[in-house]
């Protein structure tokens, strides 16, 4: 019988915190868990500011632990993703494939991914130039020459770190100002290895095999003109998973499940959420196990409740 208590949707750091906690509540959660379970970490190298590891812990590894201690306590995993959902009655459905499982209460934990954009080079180049994490790759750049597209914080967080490895860095921005805070777009406008192309966008990715270049178009005269680099870093924001989601709940307008009460109630009683699919700001993994260990919590107090 598919039919469980509680259903978590996500097993980044949020969704996987939320089964640990749901679990010793003997709940029995089910998870489902996408294709390649444990979220953006399992893209990472070392995780040095995740608290109880003092020497740093890779991410894959974090999450393999994550999901064994979600396991250890009775959770069941399903490694597929859901394809719609129905929060219309009472009892939950939750779609996945030709599956259909109910639940009295479901948090949602499926975090955000990388804005692209929109390029076909860029689909073509990814991961031989084209990357979404400086963590992740910049130490492939040492005494290269990368650009950084994008204005806001992450861009800044990116470039200032990319200059440790890189002998340039370029960041493309679209506009005249940033929008990154202050204090971050002090660092870059003081760090010399960093040169800002103003008004530009990008509008093709250049290589063979690897990328060897942009074309950069200036947005005010329309001018286009190449740009020599080895790598590019996208810094362009996220996109909240949240298209299963459509009529279904409450929805901000860049797509991010709305709370309203509480820290994790959303608009449908009984549905709770956790992590990046909610928080644009904060986007780490501490503070989205943070929000799971949460939602796990006003789940359980929920199902316990005279109301449901
Ligand atoms: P943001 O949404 O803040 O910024 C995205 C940037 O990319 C903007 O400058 C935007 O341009 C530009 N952009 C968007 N779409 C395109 C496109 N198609 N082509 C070219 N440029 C594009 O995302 P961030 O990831 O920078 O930050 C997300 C959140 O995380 C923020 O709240 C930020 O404060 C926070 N954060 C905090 C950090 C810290 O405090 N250490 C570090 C990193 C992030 P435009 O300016 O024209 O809109």
């Amino acid at each position: 019988m598919n039919k469980h208590e509680i259903i978590i949707i996500g097993s980044g750091p949020a969704g996987l915190t939320a089964a640990i906690y749901a679990a010793r509540a003997n709940l029995n959660p089910l998870i489902i868990a996408g294709f390649a379970p444990g979220g953006q970490l399992i893209n990472t190298t070392e995780v040095e500011n995740f608290p109880g590891f003092p020497e740093g812990i890779m991410g894959p590894q974090l999450m393999q632990n994550m999901i064994k201690q979600a396991e250890r306590f009775g959770t069941t995993f399903v490694y597929d993703v859901v394809k719609e959902v129905d929060f219309s009655g009472n009892n939950k459905k939750v779609m996945v494939g030709s599956q259909v499982y109910e639940a009295a209460s479901v948090i949602l934990a499926t975090g955000s991914s990388y804005r692209m954009l929109g390029l076909e080079s860029e689909r073509k180049f990814f991961g031989r130039g084209v990357s979404t994490c400086a963590t992740c790759d910049g130490a492939f750049y040492k005494e290269k020459t990368v650009a950084v597209i994008g204005g806001g914080d992450s861009a800044m967080e990116e470039s200032n770190f990319l200059t440790k490895f890189a002998k340039k860095v370029y960041i493309v921005h679209r506009k005249k100002e940033f929008k990154a805070s202050k204090i971050m777009q002090q660092r870059v406008l003081r760090n010399e290895k960093i040169e800002i192309i103003w008004d530009s966008e990008v509008s093709e990715i250049i290589g063979e095999t690897v990328v060897t270049g942009l074309k950069i178009k200036n947005v005010i005269n329309q001018e286009e003109r190449a740009l020599n680099v080895d790598g590019v870093f996208l810094a362009i924001g996220h996109i909240p998973n949240t298209d299963f989601l459509a009529g279904q709940i409450g929805l901000d307008e860049k797509g991010y499940i709305k709370v309203i009460e509480g820290h994790t109630k959303t608009t449908v009683p009984g549905v709770f959420v956790a992590g990046d699919v909610y928080d644009f700001h904060y986007q780490q993994a501490i503070t989205a196990a943070g929000m799971g260990c949460m939602a796990a919590l006003d789940a359980q107090a929920y199902l316990e409740s005279p109301k449901y």
